[in-house]
């Protein structure tokens, strides 16, 4: 579509940031534009429209930006997958493997019913393993899931590997 806007032109590359020899994806100028960020969160709603959505899972922290956004668009409402220890009802958590160590995420006990119908959304899809993590959590209630919405995926990490027979839907792709 000709008057689609170039999303890719409002992500900032920032070099070594956390740490040497990660290009860091900031969405920050994006964000910061009412035409950008509407524009990114109706057609990451366009891709899910009529697929009644009853919870968008968003994964701490830019994916409540992005989610919140999305569970207003779709109707649906809103869950929060966070970091160990910020949730303070009794949760579900799970443990999985980064390159060095291990990380945590939990969601609420209460989040989620088998009769929920799931979209996890987060910002940046890069080796999958975040979205891996949300996935077994989701899963854990029997709730239908519909995939996993991402803004930006890059493609060279082969996040996707990771989600194996899981959709993944992303609106920029770094090659
Ligand atoms: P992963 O588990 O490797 O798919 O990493 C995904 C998580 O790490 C997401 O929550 C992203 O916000 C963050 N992330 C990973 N790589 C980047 C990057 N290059 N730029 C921005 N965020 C990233």
């Amino acid at each position: 579509m000709s008057n689609e806007l170039d999303l890719a032109s409002f992500i900032r590359d920032v070099p070594d940031f956390p740490k040497a020899g990660i290009v860091f994806k900031d969405i920050t100028p994006l964000l910061g534009s009412s035409a950008a960020f509407e524009e990114t969160v109706e057609r990451m709603a366009a891709a899910f429209a009529g697929r009644e959505i009853t919870k968008v899972a968003g994964i701490e922290s830019r994916g409540f930006i992005f989610g919140a956004a999305l569970a207003v668009q779709l109707a649906a409402g809103f869950v929060p997958i966070r970091k160990p220890k910020k949730l303070p009802w009794r949760t579900f958590r799970h443990e999985y493997e980064l390159e060095y160590g291990t990380d945590v995420l939990e969601i609420h006990d209460d989040a989620l019913t088998s009769g929920d119908h799931v979209l996890i959304v987060d910002d940046v899809l890069a080796t999958g393993g975040t979205g891996a993590a949300a996935r077994v959590l989701v899963e854990r209630f029997g709730s239908r899931v519909a995939g996993l919405s991402i803004v930006i995926e890059l493609e060279f990490l082969k996040g996707r590997d990771r989600l194996k027979g899981f959709p993944v839907h992303s609106l920029i792709q770094y090659r």
